[in-house]
């Protein structure tokens, strides 16, 4: 029997990027877009606020883009201040390197199990699902999903009781399977 877990995000991730008012290093995400047209071009911002002073950033969405080049669809989340496209945008490796930031989701995920009992079974297949791109330690999932602790799953993986054709060193933030036999 195949379990599927889930790595669910439950908030917007903190965004890492250096305030230029108070040396912090963190900002906020608070959904909210600044859409500037001129003429036929547009320009769009998702505003973050630093996490310590609260002075506002803005990370650059579109840049003097042609506005009919722009989708309708996206025009109108932008306006909307859409809180989903501002968590698709933050994991948007292209938003990222133009605004030069990274994410923080320590805080911010939680592991559903689907409430499955592992407790009386020798083997467990399961497949791990990220529905967002969230870097974390499969040591950690494992160890939360099975009820054990970190030191006694990095056990079982030395012993090769964990098979997985993931590497379970470092962090994973894409969808893997293993297995653990007890
Ligand atoms: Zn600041």
């Amino acid at each position: 029997m195949l379990d599927n877990w889930v790595v669910m995000p439950t908030c917007l991730p903190l965004v890492l990027r250096r305030c230029h008012t108070c040396a912090s290093g963190t900002f906020r995400a608070n959904g909210k877009f600044r859409v500037n047209a001129n003429h036929k071009l547009i320009d769009a911002w998702l505003l973050v606020l630093c996490a310590s002073c609260g002075d506002t950033a803005k990370l650059t969405v579109l840049e003097r883009v042609n506005v009919r080049s722009v989708r309708p669809e996206l025009l109108d989340r932008l306006h909307d201040n859409d809180v989903g496209l501002t968590a698709e945008l933050l994991q948007d490796p292209v938003v990222q390197r133009r605004n030069r930031i990274g994410l923080d989701w320590d805080d911010a995920w939680r592991l559903d199990t689907g409430g499955s009992d592992h407790l009386d079974r020798e083997v467990l297949d399961v497949s791990v699902r990220f529905a967002a791109r969230i870097p974390v330690r499969p040591v950690r999932l494992i160890a939360e999903g099975c009820g054990l602790s970190r030191a006694e799953v990095e056990r079982l993986v030395a012993e090769g009781s964990v098979v997985s054709a993931a590497r379970l060193t470092g962090k994973l933030s894409s969808d893997f399977t293993f297995t653990l036999k007890f």
